[in-house]
């Protein structure tokens, strides 16, 4: 284990999330490679955590004065053992080839887990959509296309929208696509409903955080009823995570953006909810205008100064981490456990640091990590690839059932491997047993590829 950590580091020495990432997996599925022999013997380990492909190049665009821009885009093909590679694209300024290599190592697990048939690549570019008019935006998704484009396909890699690419950026990506491709296909998911989209996939990210949390909760015979949630972000994860959670009878105190969170003591309800998706979907406004709507809440601006985010040390039951990678550290979680939370399901990818999940999961509290309880969104990406295939759409009340379906059998499958490795109901090694066995496994049938 130490050998193929040290190997990772050596190779790519400044990859920390990337690192990151595969340490954990590697720890937990280490008494899976010692009951079987021929996992070490493949090297699975070595094969697994290095990319089948990684595709970098330049993205020169022009802003509206005229100026040349010139961003770096990514696309890491990680593993494609279960189906072609499929993942999001992240436009943020801190993107880098080790944050997409996390994200894709991340992906490839995820998507075992959803059974069905993709395999994991993420991308994405250090371009920063905030503040860029529509115009930009545009251009830049086109400049973005003009590369990408002879590397994927519908049965090759078929990316989707992660931070910074919704249903605008997706869309012009996909006009792109077809106009250089000269084909009208299932290429990208997280479309438009009148051109190929699924219904549900926008909710289907933070529906499935909360329906995965709720079959946490079942096992201890509760409910989201009354149930006090924290919530972080307030981009699409955080706005579908808020409205399920109102479904079921919970209550939301936060939501956030990099600038800071609000605290409204009341509860967002869906009038609040409404305002907010205004507020960031179409205003593009920053969260702290809530307060000026809604007087009662509270708005706390990020101090940098202080090594804890003051939004995870309010009292509740349940906290939905739906923002960004390493939100929460250890002292979060020490917070969030002083404040009686005893659910933690992860809306967005590796949002606890490792020493925070640590905390979490020696407390007793009931944690779903990122690859299994977001998985909901690329398994209706999966279903909108299903309905391209078939040129057809589902109605609404079929793909929630299949979503739910879903993330009941993630939840399943977790809590099966986690007690047939007699760790009892541990979600982390759950998952990541469970999605690394089926990979493995396919790759071992595939022969040295
Ligand atoms: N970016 C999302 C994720 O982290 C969705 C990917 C997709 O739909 O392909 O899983």
């Amino acid at each position: 284990m130490e050998q193929i950590m040290s190997l990772v580091k050596e190779r790519d020495p400044e990859q920390r999330e990337f690192h990151q990432a595969v340490q954990e997996v590697v720890e937990t599925v280490k008494p899976v490679l010692d009951r079987n022999m021929e996992y070490r013997q493949q090297a699975v380990l070595k094969r697994i955590t290095e990319p089948e492909r990684v595709i970098m190049f330049r993205v020169p665009w022009m802003d509206d004065d005229g100026q040349v821009h010139v961003n770096r885009g990514f696309r890491v093909e990680m593993n494609s053992a279960l189906g072609p590679y499929k993942g999001g694209l992240r436009f943020h300024p801190s993107v880098n080839l080790g944050i997409i290599k996390f994200l894709a190592f991340e992906q490839v697990f995820k998507n075992s887990l959803t059974t069905l048939s993709m395999g994991g690549g993420k991308g994405g570019s250090d371009f920063n959509p905030k503040g860029k008019s529509d115009a930009e935006v545009m251009r830049f998704c086109q400049a973005f296309m003009a590369e990408l484009y002879r590397h994927i396909g519908p049965n090759t890699d078929v990316p989707a929208g992660d931070i910074g690419v919704g249903a605008r950026e997706i869309g012009y990506l996909f006009g792109m696509y077809k106009k250089l491709s000269n084909e009208f296909t299932g290429v990208l998911t997280g479309k438009s409903l009148n051109w190929g989209g699924s219904l549900i996939r926008p909710e289907a990210t933070g529906y499935g955080t909360v329906y995965f949390a709720a079959e946490m909760l079942t096992t201890r015979n509760e409910n989201f009823e009354n149930k006090t949630c924290l919530v972080s972000g307030s981009g699409n994860v955080a706005q579908f995570t808020t409205e399920k959670i109102l479904e079921l009878g919970g209550k939301v105190l936060t939501i956030s953006d990099s600038s800071g969170y609000i605290y409204d003591e009341q509860g967002i309800d869906r009038e609040k909810l409404e305002y907010i998706q205004q507020l960031k979907n179409v205003r593009r406004g920053r969260i702290q205008e809530f307060v000026e709507k809604y007087p009662g809440a509270v708005y706390t601006a990020v101090d940098p100064a202080l090594d804890y985010n003051p939004l995870w040390a309010h009292k509740a039951d349940c906290a939905m981490p739906c923002a960004t990678q390493n939100e929460i550290n250890k002292k979060d979680s020490s917070n969030l456990i002083q404040g009686g939370v005893t659910l933690i399901s992860e809306g967005a990818n590796m949002p606890c640091t490792p020493e925070a999940v640590d905390i979490l999961i020696d407390q007793g509290v009931l944690y779903a990590p990122g690859k299994a309880a977001n998985a909901g969104g690329v398994a209706v990406s999966g279903l909108e690839m299903a309905q391209n295939s078939m040129r057809l759409s589902w109605p609404r009340e079929e793909v929630d059932n299949r979503l739910k379906q879903i993330m009941k059998s993630i939840h399943r499958t977790c809590l099966d491997a986690s007690s047939e490795y007699g760790m009892g109901q541990n979600y982390l090694v759950g998952a990541n047993i469970a999605g690394f066995t089926k990979v493995v496994n396919a790759m071992l049938d595939q022969g040295l590829v």
